[in-house]
């Protein structure tokens, strides 16, 4: 997934001359255009290279570089994070996705995960994440006890790639990761250029968006005062660990945010709940480690500080960098939903090298979120809120989420139904593109909604389907399947 391929634009099956075809000839993206025609103007450079190539995807290479005529940069103001209302005064937490009670989240080691993984790996079930881990730790044992032969291989190969993919996250941590060394000769280019080469660089690596913030004052919530120090759950943790954390400076030391992001497979992601789901976003979430570090590595190479945040063991919450940079705005389920979908993964990587910040976007997200609730009704634990309309929760305008309740779910069984059933999660075809067009019009919105029902289901893979089985069929692709 990490290997770069070349691919011809047959490979490909899409091409960008197809959409203009489609789309009348209208127009293309804003920033990223204005990106590439500049790469392609410095010497040296790979006119005609194709970028995003994860060989994980069979779709790939699907994601445009450049957006798309329909996704509008806006500005950036002080009573909103992307197309989310905020009242600054009273914004204590961004749309973050581990922490239903919605008190401030400042430590990072009570992110879910890292604090289900404390729990578990001591088997200390005080305290409400305690309580959580244990329940979830009795119904996945019920769950494997229950399995056919078949299913439990299936676990086995899932479960096994998820352990690989997260022991990145603790041998990547801050504590055992060797910086590279900042160059003392600095490469010296204006914030312009540094800005377009960084995002070829990225795309190049495999990343498939990448966009910058400034890390500011209306940044400051959402970075934690304590992080943590190691990796998550998953990954191996000797017993009786205590994460001791590790202090996060305010002012924070660097200026940009350098903001990734990549997406997980689209054939995996839809087996929704299971082994299988559970192993599509582990995997990425370990290359969103590998990523950073590329990048961090590059930039120090360049004679510049960086620090490339991996998960688990990050200084902030990614959500709001991801809206505020423009890669994504914040969806019904409380995760960044990119024009391409809700499986994006965000990375960042903050730093002082000279660079310009993206807007954010609006791509209609918002006012299509208020008429969908596919995530809402089809989540495995009812956790996301019905009500059509966000409410004001910690200063920010957005629908209701229990994190501690799935963080259970996804504990026991793992899941990614909300990301599976979002209309946006499509392939980069052109019929879906028209799709994506057409939703992103605010009165067309219900019609798209219906033709997203009628064409996966109101409630795909069946609404009787027994609660807790992996919901794939034999036929869904998987690695370890013959
Ligand atoms: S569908 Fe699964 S991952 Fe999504 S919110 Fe519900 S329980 Fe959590
Ligand atoms: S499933 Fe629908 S409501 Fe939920 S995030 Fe996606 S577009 Fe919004």
């Amino acid at each position: 997934m990490l290997v770069k391929h070349k691919l011809n634009e047959k490979e490909r099956g899409y091409s960008r001359r197809d959409f203009l075809k489609i789309t009348g000839g209208s127009g293309i993206g804003f920033a990223s255009l204005a990106a590439v025609a500049a790469i392609k103007e410095l010497p040296g450079t790979n006119e005609g290279m194709l970028f995003n190539s994860r060989l994980k995807d069979p779709y790939l290479p699907q994601y445009p570089t450049e957006y798309p005529w329909w996704v509008k940069e806006i500005d950036d103001t002080a009573n909103s994070l992307g197309t989310t209302e905020i009242v600054p005064n009273e914004l204590a937490l961004g749309s973050t996705k581990v922490n239903g009670q919605y008190q401030p989240f400042t430590d990072g080691r009570q992110d879910g995960f890292q604090a289900v993984g404390n729990a578990a790996t001591n088997q200390d079930w005080s305290g409400e994440w305690g309580k959580i881990a244990q329940e979830a730790v009795t119904s996945r044992n019920e769950w494997i006890a229950n399995m056919t032969p078949e299913e439990l291989q299936d676990y086995r190969f899932g479960t096994a790639i998820v352990q690989a993919s997260d022991h990145w996250h603790v041998n990547t941590a801050e504590k055992n990761w060797i910086k590279l060394p900042i160059n003392a000769a600095k490469v010296e280019i204006s914030a312009e250029e540094m800005t377009v080469k960084l995002k070829g660089v990225a795309h190049w690596f495999g990343v498939d968006q990448i966009r910058v913030c400034a890390i500011d004052d209306k940044m400051k919530p959402f970075l934690y005062k304590v992080a943590a120090t190691s990796g998550t759950l998953r990954g191996y943790r000797p017993k009786g660990w205590i994460d001791p954390g590790r202090p996060v400076a305010w002012p924070y030391p660097y200026k940009y945010a350098i903001v990734m992001g990549i997406f997980t497979s689209l054939p995996t992601h839809r087996a929704g709940v299971g082994p299988l789901a559970n192993a599509s976003t582990a995997t990425t979430c370990s290359d969103q480690d590998v990523y950073s570090k590329y990048m961090e590595s590059t930039i120090r190479g360049l004679g510049y500080d960086a620090y490339g945040m991996i998960i688990a063991d990050e200084d902030c919450c990614e959500t709001p960098f991801a809206i505020r940079a423009g890669l994504a705005e914040a969806g019904r389920s409380g995760l960044a939903i990119a024009p391409w979908g809700a499986g994006l993964r965000t990375i960042v990587v903050a730093t002082n090298a000279p660079l310009v910040p993206d807007k954010p976007i609006n791509f209609g997200l918002r006012e299509f979120c208020k008429v969908c609730g596919r995530c809402s009704a089809n989540c495995v634990s009812q956790v996301i809120g019905k009500d059509p309309e966000p409410s004001l929760i910690n200063g920010a305008y957005k629908w209701e989420y229990d994190g501690f309740q799935c963080m259970k779910q996804r504990t026991a069984f793992g899941c990614q139904f909300c990301v599976s059933v979002c209309p946006w999660s499509s392939p980069n075809t052109p019929t879906h593109d028209i799709g994506r067009v057409l939703a992103s019009i605010p009165m067309l919105a219900p019609m798209m909604v219906k033709v997203a029902d009628i064409t996966y289901g109101k409630y795909p893979r069946g609404e009787n389907a027994d609660k807790w089985q992996p919901w794939h069929t034999p036929a869904d692709w998987a690695p370890w399947r013959t």
